[in-house]
């Protein structure tokens, strides 16, 4: 056992993954859970992940020595002034956010006197939200990045690191604007443009109507499976990972203009090469066990 008692705050995908996989790991002697909405908490209490569904997250976080924030990040701040003055000493404090800068920026100063935070950031998850959509291998075999406080003691750090290993994960330590700018490369940007190729083809399916989703497979379907993560945890992402998010998406433009500009003057050096290059990371991914080689995902009858 890790933990004598572990605190989930918000009771979506990320941490009811968390509670099942904490049970297959058995790391925690007890795990408490609360969400904002009544029905989440009963649906929670129905599906048993927790030991016990309580109904605030002050009452949540009594006498646990790990606190996890699990709601979209631009809770984070108010649920951190909320639980502050409740926090017990020598807990440790994480969040599962996607985005760390404006957690630390918002979570932080409302952390007490010897309690310790520690941001977490699995890089696991499905287009699926909610307490039903928990299974407890989603973090086997990803990476979770982890951001510390400067002030953050090594062995809080050390035991948290543990934890994420129990639950299948592997642990880097990340600098925070590093880790928001790596995050807008690797997952944020790719989203906003996946939102934006489905927004097109639904314009276009005014004129085309049901091709778009008859001949998906084509490469568009996913897309979609991307497009379909939460509006809320996606904004949220956005509003908060601003300036690196920015950034990426300048120098994509700057790549999609060049492409662009390469189909106009039927420079097929230019694109080949270029695809060449993509397909070299594709095969990075492969090698580094990050995904399947097998065709069209290891999907029976794709194209
Ligand atoms: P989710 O399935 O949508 O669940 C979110 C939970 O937060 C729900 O229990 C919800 O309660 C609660 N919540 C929402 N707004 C709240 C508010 N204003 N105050 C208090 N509680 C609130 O989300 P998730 O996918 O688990 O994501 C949780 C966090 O993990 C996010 O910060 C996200 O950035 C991060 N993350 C997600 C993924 C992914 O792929 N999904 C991957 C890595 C990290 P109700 O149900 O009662 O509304």
């Amino acid at each position: 056992m890790i933990y004598q008692r572990v605190a989930l705050i918000g009771l979506g995908l990320i941490a009811s993954s968390m509670a099942h996989a904490m049970r297959r790991a058995g790391v925690a002697g007890e795990i408490v859970g609360t969400a904002r909405s009544a029905e989440t908490r009963s649906v929670a209490a129905e599906l048993g992940f927790c030991d016990r569904v309580v109904e605030t997250a002050t009452e949540a976080v009594a006498g646990a020595d790990l606190v996890v924030l699990a709601t979209p990040v631009g809770a984070m701040g108010a649920i951190a002034a909320e639980i502050g003055p409740h926090l017990a000493p020598g807990a440790t404090v994480t969040d599962v956010g996607s985005v760390k800068r404006a957690v630390l920026d918002a979570v932080l100063p409302h952390i007490p006197e010897g309690v310790d935070f520690v941001g977490s950031h699995p890089m696991a998850g499905t287009e699926h939200s909610g307490p039903r959509s928990g299974f407890a291998e989603l973090f086997d075999n990803r990476w979770c990045l982890m951001v510390s406080a400067p002030e953050a003691d090594p062995k809080a750090v050390a035991r948290l690191t543990r934890f994420w290993n129990a639950l299948g994960s592997n642990v880097e330590q990340m600098d925070v604007d590093h880790h928001d700018l790596v995050c807008a490369v690797v997952s944020h940007a790719p989203h906003l443009i996946a939102y934006t190729m489905v927004g097109v083809a639904d314009d276009l399916s005014r004129v085309t109507d049901s091709e778009v989703i008859k001949f998906s497979a084509a490469g568009f379907r996913d897309f979609t499976r991307i497009a379909a993560s939460d509006p809320t945890m996606w904004r949220d992402v956005f509003l908060t990972n601003k300036d690196a998010t920015l950034e990426i998406l300048g120098r994509f433009t700057e790549e999609l203009f060049a492409l662009q500009r390469a189909i106009r003057l039927g420079d097929g050096q230019h694109l080949h090469d270029y695809f060449t290059r993509t397909r070299a990371i594709r095969r990075g991914i492969i090698d580094a066990g990050q995904d399947t080689d097998k065709p069209d995902f290891g999907r029976s009858g794709g194209t």
